[in-house]
């Protein structure tokens, strides 16, 4: 098929790739020049494992191309994917603005029989707004075209987006034509591995599915961060407590880990834009809001730790950081974590050291002129602090040479945020370990 795929970020670049990568001719577009020449020249402007491998092979096989111009992408496009960013804006409610701009040009420049594609995380009734758009413009521009629009939305994680994309655990398609449930149905039969992954709806319902997944994962994370915390003001054993939770075949075992809290660019704004959805319908969303306290909540009781530590004061006392991005696997930075806290550090007057394996780049552009020493790697950042704060769970953190670390140390405590070591390896090594919820002063 002729595909094109608007938006060539984490969600758009993957599709693209992957979907070239299954036979089909791919176009991707994207506003931003930099990146479509980067791309074009075969080179990712994001950390993704296995990304650039795909993007290499398809570009020199002729099956995947790049443009600044939706017009010229669009050509005999049979399908035309929709993946630029859905941020939040300062109310929480979800940024269509790009997405309502690529709708509008792509109405001057539709060919007939194409089917639109939303996938990028959007508010229930969005599609709806997309095909007015559609409609205004072709009956505008050119004749009257029936506009057929499904709902796609995107599950894949960063770090293994490759993966999840080739092999999803469910495709969901939300439709209300045949035509459109029929071409999506052939596009995506190279990844319906044992064709029991497509999971067919209304619109609507698909895209209410995507804010419906990721808030069940953020009250997941949430509930063990509250759980974590009640263990440890009454003197029980999280760790012990979490291996019961698993072994219940109900509950199941993932995303049972506490720590400091979700990050990144999906779960916290699809929580923000699914509260203000439920405003506007008049729902109360307790839990959703809920989940979204307790998260922040949990980001403060690190900081809080910190402070506390050092008896209110911070200023002129080095806090080394391990880890910049949201989570392991992925150079993205939004709404990580790490930064709230650096930017707490660094206003309470604390000297930040930081690093980590990807995303320092990104790190630096997000903080822009703030105070942060980015060291070249993990030990260069203990050297002289007086604390650590381990906030990414990236594998080169997990068995660190504690020898080394407490030798490099002023100080002696680790703040470990993710809940990654034992209390008693520290302790050999002359180390304090501070895990969010089991701590005194927590
Ligand atoms: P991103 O910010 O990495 O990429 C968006 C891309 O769209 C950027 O390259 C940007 O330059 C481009 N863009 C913006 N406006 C444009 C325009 N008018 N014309 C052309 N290009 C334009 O975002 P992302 O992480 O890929 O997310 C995209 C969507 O997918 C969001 O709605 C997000 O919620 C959703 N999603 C993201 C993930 C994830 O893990 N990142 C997972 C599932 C769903």
């Amino acid at each position: 098929m002729n595909v094109v795929v608007i938006g060539s970020g984490y969600v758009g670049l993957v599709t693209g790739c992957c979907l070239a990568e299954a036979g089909n001719n791919v176009v991707c577009v994207d506003h931003d020049v930099k990146k479509v020449n980067a791309l074009t020249g075969g080179t990712l402007p994001f950390y993704e494992p296995e990304l650039e491998a795909i993007l290499d092979e398809q570009i020199q096989g002729g099956r995947l191309t790049f443009t600044t111009s939706i017009r010229h992408a669009m050509g005999k496009a049979n399908v035309v994917f929709l993946a630029v960013g859905t941020p939040p804006n300062s109310d929480g409610s979800a940024n269509l603005h790009n997405l309502l701009d690529c709708a509008k040009t792509l109405g001057q420049a539709i060919p007939d029989d194409c089917v639109v594609v939303v996938k990028s995380t959007v508010p229930v009734g969005t599609c709806e707004r997309i095909r007015r758009i559609l409609n205004n413009a072709t009956e505008i521009g050119r004749h009257t075209q029936r506009i057929s629009i499904a709902s796609n939305p995107e599950f894949l994680a960063e770090g293994r987006a490759v993966q999840d994309f080739r092999d999803p655990d469910r495709i969901v398609i939300g439709a209300d034509d045949p035509h459109a449930f029929s071409v999506l149905s052939d596009l995506y039969a190279p990844f319906n591995l044992d064709g029991n992954r497509l999971i067919l709806m209304d619109i609507r319902s698909a895209e209410f599915a995507k804010y419906a997944c990721n808030s069940m994962l953020a009250a997941r994370i949430s509930m063990i961060n509250e759980l974590s915390g009640l263990a440890g003001a009454l003197s029980a054993d999280i760790n012990a407590i979490c291996r019961v939770l698993k072994g219940d075949a109900r509950i199941g075992g993932s995303y049972l880990h506490p720590g400091v809290g979700y990050g990144g660019s999906c779960l916290p704004k699809d929580l923000s834009a699914l509260i203000d959805l439920a405003q506007t319908v008049d729902e109360p969303a307790d839990m959703l809001r809920s989940i979204q306290k307790v998260n922040l909540d949990q980001r403060e009781r690190l900081f809080h730790a910190i402070r506390t530590h050092f008896n209110d004061k911070l200023r002129g006392k080095t806090i080394g950081v391990w880890g910049l991005s949201f989570k392991p696997g992925t150079d993205d930075v939004r709404a990580a974590p790490s930064l709230s806290l650096i930017s707490s550090l660094v206003q309470a007057g604390a000297i930040v050291r930081a690093y980590d394996p990807v995303a320092e780049h990104a790190a630096q552009k997000a903080l822009g002129d703030m105070q942060v020493h980015y060291s070249p790697c993990a030990m260069d950042v203990c050297a002289n602090a007086d604390a650590l704060a381990v906030m990414t769970e990236w594998e080169e953190f997990g068995h660190p040479d504690f020898k080394e670390v407490a030798h490099q140390m002023r100080g002696n405590m680790i703040f470990d945020a993710r809940g990654l070591y034992q209390s008693e390896t520290l302790q050999r090594y002359g180390l304090e370990h501070y895990v969010l919820g089991q701590n005194k002063f927590g």
